[in-house]
């Protein structure tokens, strides 16, 4: 494998775990639990849609608000990037809101990435549009990527867009289901990305 570029999940992997109550957020909506959000707004009728919509964004202005940096978040990138390796964002949030919450990032700002694709210019993983549009925006091929998330989708997204994936976890239960593609690396700190970079060489 050859390793030229990290491509990140946003919220939850970038920064500090639960900002986004996803289950609050799915009960304000109407969203039954066990089906994603966009999906889910996906099948409604447009005007419904685009009320819910409202509401979603009204949820995630709140938690960028909120939102803090990852443990580690910081440093990971600016070390990545020293060490010449391009930056990306893959997001089924909005870039409004990974606008706001970047803010918090010292030392990070939108420029240290080659890539920053949200749902307004994607299809949402665990499609891998995502992954190959922002490959092509980072000068490279999918195989050149590690995408890092901390969901199931993150995992799914890289795998189908032919690119090394590492689930974050903290430690707690498994976020993947029966059936879904393995990672190709668990780690439980955004530093261990590194050891995967050092045994790349
Ligand atoms: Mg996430």
């Amino acid at each position: 494998m050859t390793i030229k570029g990290v491509l990140f999940d946003f919220d939850g992997t970038l920064t500090h775990p639960g900002a986004l109550d996803f289950p609050a957020i799915k009960l304000e909506l109407g969203c039954p639990v066990d089906q994603p959000i966009l999906e889910y707004l996906d099948t409604q009728p447009s005007g419904r849609r685009a009320n819910l919509m409202k509401i979603l964004e009204k949820n995630e202005d709140i938690a960028a608000q909120a939102s803090q940096p990852n443990k580690g978040a910081e440093k990971c990138l600016i070390d990545l990037k020293n060490r010449g390796f391009a930056l990306g964002i893959l997001t089924r949030n909005s870039l409004r809101s990974i606008n706001k919450a970047l803010r918090k990032f010292n030392g990070v700002t939108t420029e240290d990435f080659s890539a920053i694709i949200t749902r307004d210019v994607s299809q949402p993983k665990p499609h891998p549009d995502g992954v190959l549009q922002a490959a092509r925006r980072m000068g490279l091929t999918s195989s050149e990527l590690l995408v890092v998330g901390d969901f199931r989708f993150d995992v799914m997204a890289g795998k189908a867009a032919g690119a090394w994936t590492a689930l974050l976890t903290d430690g707690g239960r498994s976020v993947m289901a029966p059936g879904d593609p393995e990672p190709d690396f668990t780690i439980s700190h955004l530093r261990t990305i590194f050891d995967i970079l050092e045994q790349d060489n």
